[in-house]
């Protein structure tokens, strides 16, 4: 089930996940002032049975954490269906540069990079929360036996539950209401992450590749259709 991130008073519920301190405190007293309800773990297993007990709206995920990586962490997140479609945002350090779409292939939503300022924080946490709830299409959408419904997060291929992350969900969407039209990366990132977000136009290629590995054993990867140095289309025909 999908958790609403707000209510009327709170803006969200957040899990720090940070094994520095001073970093954590830094996290807290920013979401603090701005209204977010958070929690804090300095590792995975401390992160656990929180999650557990009430699951959060969103999740900072450092990257380089003592016991299982962010990055395990994550995947795991992803991996478990009570807990895969908690927004996750990644912490990294700069020099993890050239990790960093593997972070997003892990199944992060987005990733930040220290030092960074709360304003940056703050926008990039506002951009996945509003991705991932507010901006969620109504009613269930469908082609070609693919089938997603908006309210349960669910995508199906000719009945079978298809494993998708959020942003996957997002542009699988996208793509079946928008389908035999070619986008460009550009424009992709515009409809399906939102037009104030700097994200790399790669990123894009990053999601249509999970997107494409999720529905391949359902053969339905064909669906989604590169066009040489334009973009990409969805066709179901
Ligand atoms: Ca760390």
């Amino acid at each position: 089930m999908f958790t609403a991130p707000t209510t009327d008073s709170m803006k969200g519920r957040i899990l720090i996940i940070e094994d520095e301190a001073a970093i954590r405190e830094m996290l807290g007293y920013t979401l603090m002032k701005e209204g977010f309800e958070f929690q804090e773990a300095a590792d995975v297993d401390q992160a656990r049975p929180l999650i557990e007990r009430q699951k959060p709206d969103l999740i900072l995920l450092d990257w380089m954490l003592p016991g299982m990586s962010g990055v395990d962490y994550a995947r795991r997140v992803r991996n478990d269906p009570e807990t895969r479609d908690i927004p996750i945002i990644i912490l990294t350090a700069r020099g993890e540069e050239t990790d960093k779409v593997r972070g997003l292939d892990t199944g992060a939503d987005d990733y930040i990079t220290k030092p960074f300022s709360s304003k940056e924080l703050l926008a990039r946490i506002r951009a996945v929360m509003r991705r991932s709830a507010q901006d969620r299409p109504q009613g269930t959408v469908s082609a070609g036996g693919l089938s997603l419904d908006p309210e349960t997060f669910r995508v199906t291929a000719d009945g079978a539950n298809v494993e998708i992350s959020p942003t996957e969900f997002r542009l699988l969407h996208f793509f079946i209401t928008h389908p035999e039209r070619v986008y460009s990366r550009s424009q992709l990132l515009d409809q399906v992450w939102g037009q104030n977000v700097y994200v790399e136009e790669r990123t894009v290629d990053v999601h249509i590749r999970r997107l494409r590995k999720a529905l391949e054993q359902f053969g339905f990867d064909r669906f989604i259709q590169t066009v040489r140095s334009v973009g990409y289309r969805f066709s179901s025909q």
